[in-house]
C-alpha cells in the first residue's frame, strides 16, 4: 500500500491556492453526466451533497436516521473556530493553524491544517448567508468566546446549540437541492459495504432500514461522512447510533485506517450515575469561560461545596497551567481531573467527579448573563442530576466524546481506495491526537462546503471511470455477503443481548484503552477481545426478522463491527510507545505527570492495512514533516 499524501509543494500559505488553480475542473455541461454518493448528511455529508448538487452533479445522499436533521451534528453545543479577528485580540490563521497544530501535539499534516484556519473565515460567511442565528456584539458583529487550548476568543455560538444551528443551515441548502432534482434523498438507509470495480470505488450496497430490503448503488465517486466511532466504549457523549460500520467495512475493502486508537476524551461530562446508564451528556467546553474547575484540597472530603472555604480548594487547572487555566486543551483537563480524583480528592458517588463552580462568575457578571450565555446547558443539567448549577457547582468527569482517528486521506481527501473520499470526523485528518474544542464543526464544514466541491472535480476529470451499473457481478457478489451476514446473525439465537456483549466491550476499552493505557493492559485487551468476539458470533440473541424494522439486528452489526476495531484500536495503542494528546501511554511520563512524546520514533501517522480476518493488520506510516512550526513540548504553563 502505497500512502501518498499528495501535499502540494510551494509554501504554506500558498499550497491551498496553487492547488486550487492546478487541479482540472469538469465543465458545467459535464458536471450533470458524473453521479456522486454521499454517505452521511451531517454537517459535512449534508454540505458536501448540498454543494456538489448545486454544482450540477447527480447526488445520492443516505444517512441512517429518519431525516438529515437528525445527525449527531446537532448535538454539538459549544461554537465553531474561525480567525476572523473580529475581537482584535491577536488572532490570525496563522495563529489558527498553529494553536490546532500544537494542540493535537504535533501529530497532525501542517498543509491540511494551514488549509483549514484559511477556509474557517469562508465558513462563517456561508452560515451568516444562510440565516444561522450566531450570538452577536452590542455593535453588530457576531460574539466570540473562548475555547481550550487558546488564548484568543475566536468561537462562534449560537447559545448552547450550535451544531442544530449550522446543521439547520446545511439541511435546508441540502432540502433545495432536493427540491431542484440534483439531490437524491435515502433517509432510514444504513450503507453496510462499498463496491469496488477493478480497485476503484463505484458503489455502495445499503440495508433499507425499515423494509429490510438489500439494494445496490452505482456512482463514478462515493464519499463517506459517517462520522466517529466513540460508541466503541459503550458510553459516550456520542448519539446512541454513532458506529464505525461504514469507515470499517472500507477499511475490510482497503482503505488504510489512520491513527484509530486518536481518542479524545472530555473533561467536563455528568459523571456516570449507576450500571444501566446507556449515555453519557456533555457540559460543553463553553462552560469553562465562566465556570472555575476545583476539588477540595483534603482527601475525601464529604462536606457540601459551598462550606468548603477557598482556602481548602484547589483549582488545580488554575494552579498548574497559569497561563491558561481553566481553558487547558481537553487531554490535559481530563488527566488532571483523573489525578484528582485518583489521589482521592474527588468529589460524588465513588469519587468520580469534581466541581465546574459559576458562583464567580455569578457574582461578576450576575445570575441573568450567566442564563443568556449557557441557560440550556444549565436547564439540561438540572433535569438529569435534580441539582440547581446556578446554586452549587455542577459535577463532572472526563468522557469518551470524539475521535480523532478515522480512514486516511490525502489532501484531496480521498483514501487509499480511489474514488473513495472520507469527511468530516469520519476522516483522521486535521487534528492530530487530540482535537481542541470548537474545530470538529469548522473541519466538517470545511470539508463538505470547501475543500471536496474542488478535488472531486479533479478527480471525475483525471480518472478513467468505463460506464456501469448495479448489474455488475461486483454489487452481486457484496449483496450476497450482506445477506449472508444478517442471516448469521438472526440465526444464533443465543442468550445475551447485544447490548450486554457492546457494553462488556466498552469496560475493556475504557478500563486499558481509555484515559490511561499500559502496554501490559492493551495486551489483555489483545486477549479478551478476540474471545468476546467469538462469544457474540455463538451467544448472541438478535429478536425479530431481516424483513422489518428491527434495530437490534441493526445495532448487532454495528456492535459486530466494535468488537473487530476495538481490537484495531488496541494494536495500534500498543504500537505507539510515547504518549501523545490523547493517547496516554502510562510508561512514557515526564516527571511531573505529562505526555512524554517521541519525535524520533513515532512523528508519523500510523496507517492500518486489513490483511483478512485470520491476519493480523499491518501498519504504514506516513511521516510527519514539520517546516513551518517548531516540534517542541507542548506547554500549557
Ligand atoms: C455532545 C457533543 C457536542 C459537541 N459540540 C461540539 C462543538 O461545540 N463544536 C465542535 O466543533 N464540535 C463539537 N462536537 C463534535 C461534532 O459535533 C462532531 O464531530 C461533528 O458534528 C461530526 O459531524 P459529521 O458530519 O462528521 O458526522 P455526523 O454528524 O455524526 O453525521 C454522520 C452521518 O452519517 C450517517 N451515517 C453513519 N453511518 C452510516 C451508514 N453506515 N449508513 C448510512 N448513513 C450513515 C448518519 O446517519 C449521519 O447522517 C460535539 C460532539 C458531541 C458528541
Amino acid at each position: 500500500m502505497e500512502l501518498n499524501s499528495r501535499i502540494p509543494s510551494g509554501p504554506l500559505a500558498e499550497k491551498w491556492d496553487t492547488h486550487r488553480f492546478e487541479m482540472k475542473l469538469v465543465n458545467p455541461a459535464n458536471k450533470r453526466k458524473y453521479s456522486v454518493i454521499v454517505v452521511g448528511s451531517g454537517l459535512a455529508g449534508g454540505a458536501a451533497a448540498a454543494t456538489l448538487g448545486e454544482l450540477g452533479y447527480n447526488v445520492k445522499c443516505f444517512c441512517f436516521q429518519d431525516s438529515p436533521r437528525r445527525a449527531h451534528s446537532i448535538a454539538a453545543q459549544g461554537g465553531i473556530n474561525a480567525a476572523k479577528n473580529y475581537q482584535n485580540d491577536g488572532d490570525s490563521i496563522w495563529r489558527l493553524f498553529y494553536d490546532t497544530v500544537k494542540g493535537g501535539d504535533f501529530r497532525a499534516r501542517e498543509a491540511n491544517v494551514y488549509r483549514l484556519a484559511q477556509i474557517s473565515v469562508n465558513i462563517i460567511d456561508q452560515c451568516v448567508a444562510q440565516g444561522v442565528p450566531f450570538a452577536r456584539e452590542y455593535g453588530g458583529l457576531l460574539a466570540n468566546r473562548s475555547f481550550g487550548g487558546a488564548q484568543v476568543s475566536r468561537t462562534f455560538y449560537a447559545r448552547g446549540q450550535t451544531g442544530q444551528q449550522l446543521l439547520l443551515g446545511a439541511y435546508q441548502a441540502l432540502e433545495r437541492q432536493i427540491a431542484a432534482g440534483t439531490v437524491a434523498m435515502f433517509p432510514r438507509t444504513e450503507m453496510l459495504d462499498v463496491v469496488l470495480v477493478d480497485g476503484v470505488a463505484r458503489g455502495i450496497v445499503v440495508r433499507d432500514l425499515v423494509t429490510g430490503k438489500i439494494e445496490s448503488h452505482a456512482a463514478d465517486a462515493v464519499i463517506l461522512a459517517t462520522g466517529g466511532y466513540g460508541n466503541v466504549f459503550y458510553l459516550s457523549t456520542n448519539a446512541k447510533g454513532c458506529n464505525v460500520t461504514a469507515t470499517y467495512r472500507a477499511y475490510k475493502r482497503g482503505a488504510a485506517f489512520g491513527n484509530p486508537c486518536f481518542t479524545q476524551i472530555h473533561p467536563t461530562c455528568i459523571p456516570v450515575s449507576g450500571d444501566y446508564q446507556s449515555k453519557l451528556t456533555l457540559m460543553s467546553e463553553s462552560l469553562r469561560n465562566d465556570g472555575r474547575i476545583w476539588v477540595p484540597k483534603a482527601k475525601a472530603d464529604k462536606r457540601p461545596p459551598a462550606q468548603i472555604p477557598e482556602s481548602e480548594r484547589d483549582y488545580y487547572l488554575e494552579r498548574k497551567y497559569p497561563s491558561y487555566g481553566n481553558l487547558s486543551p481537553r487531554d490535559i483537563a481530563s488527566r488532571a481531573a483523573k489525578e484528582a480524583c485518583d489521589a482521592g480528592q474527588g468529589v460524588g458517588p465513588g469519587g468520580l467527579g469534581v466541581y465546574l463552580d459559576f458562583a464567580d462568575a455569578i457574582k461578576r457578571v450576575g445570575e441573568q448573563k450567566v442564563r443568556e450565555r449557557y441557560g440550556n446547558l444549565f436547564e439540561m443539567y438540572e433535569r438529569i442530576t435534580d441539582e440547581n448549577p446556578y446554586r452549587t457547582p455542577m459535577r463532572i468527569f472526563p468522557a469518551v466524546h470524539y475521535t480523532m482517528g478515522g480512514l486516511w486521506v490525502d489532501y484531496n481527501l480521498m483514501s487509499t481506495i480511489p474514488g473513495l473520499h472520507v469527511l468530516g470526523e469520519a476522516n483522521f485528518s486535521d487534528h492530530g491526537a487530540n482535537r481542541l474544542g470548537a474545530s470538529a464543526l469548522m473541519q466538517g464544514l470545511a470539508d463538505g462546503y470547501f475543500v471536496i466541491p474542488y478535488t472531486i472535480g479533479n478527480y471525475l476529470a483525471s480518472a478513467t471511470l468505463p460506464k456501469l451499473d448495479t448489474s455488475h457481478p461486483a454489487f452481486r457478489a457484496a449483496e450476497a455477503e450482506i445477506t449472508a451476514r444478517t442471516s448469521r446473525l438472526l440465526g444464533i439465537k443465543g442468550k445475551r443481548t447485544v447490548d450486554s456483549f457492546h457494553r462488556e466491550l466498552g469496560k475493556l476499552m475504557w478500563d486499558n484503552c481509555g484515559m490511561a493505557r499500559t502496554a501490559e493492559g492493551l495486551r489483555t485487551n489483545l486477549q479478551k477481545i478476540p474471545a468476546l468476539r467469538s462469544e457474540f458470533w455463538e451467544n448472541v440473541n438478535v429478536p425479530g426478522s431481516g424483513a422489518e424494522l428491527n434495530q437490534s439486528l441493526e445495532k448487532a452489526g454495528r456492535v459486530a463491527d466494535f468488537l473487530e476495531f476495538g481490537e484495531l484500536m488496541c494494536r495500534d495503542a500498543l504500537e505507539r510507545e510515547e504518549s501523545c494528546g490523547g493517547h496516554f501511554r502510562v510508561e512514557y511520563q515526564t516527571p511531573d505527570g505529562e505526555a512524554l512524546r517521541n519525535d524520533e520514533k513515532f512523528c508519523y501517522v500510523a496507517a492500518w492495512e486489513y490483511q483478512g480476518d485470520d491476519k493480523a493488520p499491518v501498519v504504514h506510516k506516513e511521516p510527519l514533516e514539520f517546516e513551518n512550526v517548531h516540534l517542541s513540548t507542548r506547554s500549557y504553563k
